[in-house]
């Protein structure tokens, strides 16, 4: 039984989980990292070195922002950045958490999204905490603009390391290249799959440096 009846946010999000759980074929890493090989794209490489990025902006954020977000935040109960529908979930977000999440987590997302624990937060938060084990990029690259003066007009050399954060970020999300972001969506749309979330092929934006990057 749930509390609300789903919106159109919440029904996105878990048709786009009920696809990637369909076609799980596609998450089972040797069988695809083969595949990806031959077609001249190292997914393997390519999804280690992601893991690995995501690491380094944890420890960025422990080393900078812990305190901070902690005292201002999370104490006070104030937590903006987990705002109601408020975060753009990319496709690629979903596939990567789905290939390192095991049974029991994916179905507990799925579970808070049709039931999440408050009608004015984001759909994927549970009592305890977001229920990504790999949260949304746009998530963990959020820093509140008082965070941000804080430490960064406190402390510059803080400032150039996220700006050389942000920039390396494009390596794997700014398809001006094949990247990471946009092959994950690739995968699942050759096996017949389309979602909402498949940012990279439906931004014009996006699809524009596809098309120029010839
Ligand atoms: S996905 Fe997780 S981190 Fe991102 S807004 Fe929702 S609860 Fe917060």
């Amino acid at each position: 039984m749930y509390k609300w009846a789903m919106n159109s946010y919440q029904m996105e999000q878990i048709h786009a989980l009920g696809m990637i759980r369909q076609h799980a074929k596609k998450l089972e890493k040797p069988r695809t990292f083969r595949e990806m090989k031959a077609k001249g794209f190292d997914l393997e490489a390519q999804l280690s070195g992601y893991l690995a990025f995501r690491e380094e902006i944890s420890r960025f954020f422990a080393g900078w922002f812990e305190e901070i977000c902690t005292e201002t935040c999370y104490t006070s109960g104030l937590s903006a950045c987990c705002s109601k529908d408020g975060i753009i979930v990319f496709w690629a977000d979903m596939v990567i958490n789905a290939m390192v999440s095991g049974p029991a987590e994916f179905k507990r997302l799925e579970e808070t999204i049709r039931n999440p624990a408050s009608d004015a937060k984001c759909i994927y938060l549970a009592p305890g905490g977001c229920t990504w084990r790999i949260k949304p990029i746009v998530c963990e690259m959020f820093i509140c603009p008082d965070a941000e003066n804080a430490v960064f007009g406190t402390h510059p050399e803080a400032g150039s390391a996220w700006s050389e954060i942000r920039e390396r970020k494009k390596a794997f999300t700014w398809p001006d290249r094949p990247v990471l972001f946009e092959v994950l969506e690739s995968i699942f749309i050759e096996d017949g799959c389309r979602s909402s979330l498949m940012h990279v092929h439906n931004s014009p934006g996006l699809q524009r440096l596809v098309r120029n990057r010839a």
